[in-house]
Order: structure tokens, then sequence, then C-alpha cells
């Protein structure tokens, strides 16, 4: 039996009930297939869920502002993606009056969209017979044709790629597709995969080979940055500071506290000759209430490592020289703020 038979109709008895697919919108495929580029199934079904709840289709999107939509992704990382599906809603609703482009290469030229995405959002509500090849994808087909090119070089890539066309179901391709995922994100896992509840383990060449545990093959992963972050959470009466970040670098568009960024961990000994270049001679009425401890967060590529120091102005007058606004404690909720300082404010308070 061919293999798009065998696994169609596993998935047909094993798929999960997940709310994406039970929708042929492509407005909503779209919509799932950013979140899950990145993020775990448990996780992005939450956000779906309240994404569409608050923008039920393409023009709601294109017409929130752009702190509304950081705000409904906050938590879920790789902000670039809230930020694509904003613009290309904007692009839809205005350019195309809402229609959604229905073919792969149309697709490919919205902001965000890329081979895969196109791949999966084409096949799975237009039909079109295209393989969407995300990691999941990759390992199951490294494994079931023993391939021996590393998945991350050029040359695997092809590999893979041309294998994924040649197993496509060319009657429901949108379901093929959804098939091998569940296959990689259930059963052919990274680490321990369970060959043994397989529907295709009669034909995997990694077995016959006993290959399984050494594939996918794989390239030496890109190294680690580490960053040192002091966060001042400057407070005067009700009020606190905030400042929104730029371009080119991290959580793009979210908003912070004031931050000093150094080449290596402060210490205490540090942060009086520290705080003064900050806040300039008002230095000298500000009040240091708390120092956290070194808080690690790990982002794909980077390793922070965060302090958090309470700062107090008891005073009418803070500095003039503190970069951002501030806001009033209890407009905080309405900002999107990285993930890391919303979890030390819920345990730690201002
Ligand atoms: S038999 Fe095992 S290694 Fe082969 S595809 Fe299935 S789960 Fe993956």
């Amino acid at each position: 039996m061919e293999i798009h038979v065998i696994l169609g109709a596993w998935y047909e008895k094993e798929k999960r009930d997940l709310p994406w697919r039970n929708t042929s919108d492509p407005y909503k495929i779209w919509l799932s297939e950013v979140i899950l580029q990145q993020t775990r199934v448990a996780q992005g079904t939450g956000y779906y869920l309240r994404f569409l709840e608050r923008f039920p289709d393409i023009f709601s999107l294109a017409e929130a502002k752009s702190e509304d939509v950081l705000k409904i992704w906050q938590g879920l990382g790789y902000y670039s993606r809230a930020r694509n599906l904003h613009e290309t809603a904007r692009f839809v609703a205005s350019h195309r009056n809402g229609e959604f482009p229905d073919i792969y290469s149309e697709l490919l030229q919205l902001k965000g969209v890329g081979e895969y995405t196109a791949a999966a959002i084409s096949s799975i509500a237009f039909n079109e017979v295209q393989a969407a090849v995300d990691g999941n994808v990759k390992r199951v087909i490294s494994r079931l044709f023993s391939v021996r090119e590393a998945i991350n070089s050029p040359e695997g890539l092809k590999t893979i790629n041309a294998l994924a066309r040649e197993i496509l179901d060319p009657e429901n391709p949108g379901r093929h597709n959804q098939a091998l995922m569940e296959l990689g994100a259930g059963i052919c896992l990274p680490k321990k995969p369970r060959c043994i509840n397989c529907p295709l383990n009669g034909i995997c060449m990694a077995i016959k080979e006993n290959r399984v545990e050494e594939l996918p093959l794989k390239y030496g992963k890109a190294k680690v940055r580490n960053r040192f972050f002091t966060y001042l959470i400057i407070r005067q009466k009700e009020k606190i500071w905030l400042k929104q970040r730029g371009a080119g670098d991290i959580w793009q568009g979210l908003y912070e506290f004031p931050l000093i960024e150094t080449q290596s961990q402060c210490t205490i000994n540090d942060y009086p000759s520290l705080l003064s270049e900050y806040l300039g001679a008002k230095i000298s009425e500000a009040q240091i209430n708390r120092i956290s401890d070194p808080i690690t967060h790990k982002l794909s590529h980077q390793n922070l490592r965060c302090s958090f120091i309470h700062i107090s102005f008891p005073g009418d007058t803070s500095p003039s020289q503190i970069p951002g606004a501030a806001i009033s404690i209890g407009e905080f909720g309405e900002f999107p703020v990285p993930k890391l300082i919303e979890r030390y404010i819920s345990t730690s308070g201002f």
C-alpha cells in the first residue's frame, strides 16, 4: 500500500480534535499555522482562540492598533510573527478587499509567509498539491527514507523536499500534510520515537537499517549569545516608567522598564556608578528599595541574565532623563510586555 494511503487512514482514526481542523477559512488556517510555527499545540490553542475572539476576521485584525495585537500575543514569543500578521491583514484588507490569496505563489508574496506556511495554507484551505515541510516533517521523512544528508544542509533540504513531494497525496494534499505533521508531533518524536505505534513501521528505512536513534542528521547548532540586563523599576507615587523597544533586536514594539545592558554580570558594587550615570544629578534623591537576584531567561539563541532594581523618588521631581514615559501603575496591564517582565511583576510586584 502506498504511504499516503496508510498515513491518511491512520490520521482519520488518530487525529487530535483541534479547533483549526474544523475550518477551511484561510484566515483561521493562516493564524493557526503562524502560531504553531514556534509554539506547541498545548500552549498555542489558547492563544488561537483568544486571538480569534478578539479579531474574528481579517478586517478586525487590519483595523486593530498594533499594541492590541501585541498584547494578545504577549507571552507567545517571536513577536515578529504578530507584527507580520498585522501587516499582512492590513494589506489583504486594503489591496484585496479582504480576499485571501488562494494559490501558493501568491501566498508566498505575503509578509511573514514562507514556503512552509504558503504550502500549508494552499493545501489545507484550497486543496492545492503542495508539500508542507516543517521541522516535524523533516524528521519523519529523514527517518522514513534513512536520509544520509544533514536536514539543515542545502542538499539535505533538497532531498527531503523531493521525497515530501513524491509521497504527497494528490487527492487530499491538506490532509496528508497534516497527517505527516501529526505523526511527527505524537509518534516520530525527536527523542524516543514510538515506533511500535507507528503506522509506517513496516516500511521505515531507519528501522530496517537500525538508524532511528542517529536520525535526523544535523550540523552543529548556532552559538548561544549571553546578554546581561539590569532593569530599573522606577516608581514615583503611583507612576512607573516604561519604554518601547525599537527595531533590530529582540521584542520589537514591546514595552519594558528602563534598561541598562552591560557586557558582563553587574555586582552590587557596580550599581552606584551605573545608576548615577543613568539618573544623573537626581541620584541623591533616589531611594533603592530592592535588588532582585539575577534571573536567567532563555530565548532561542540568547541567554538573558536579568536583575531588577526597584527605585523610588519620594518627592515630586524625578529625573528628566529617564528614557520612556511615565504611566500609572493601574495602566501597566494594558501594555504588551515580554514574558520575563510579566512573570517578574506577577511574583514580585512593583
Ligand atoms: S517507524 Fe519510528 S522512526 Fe520510522 S517513521 Fe515511524 S516513528 Fe519514525
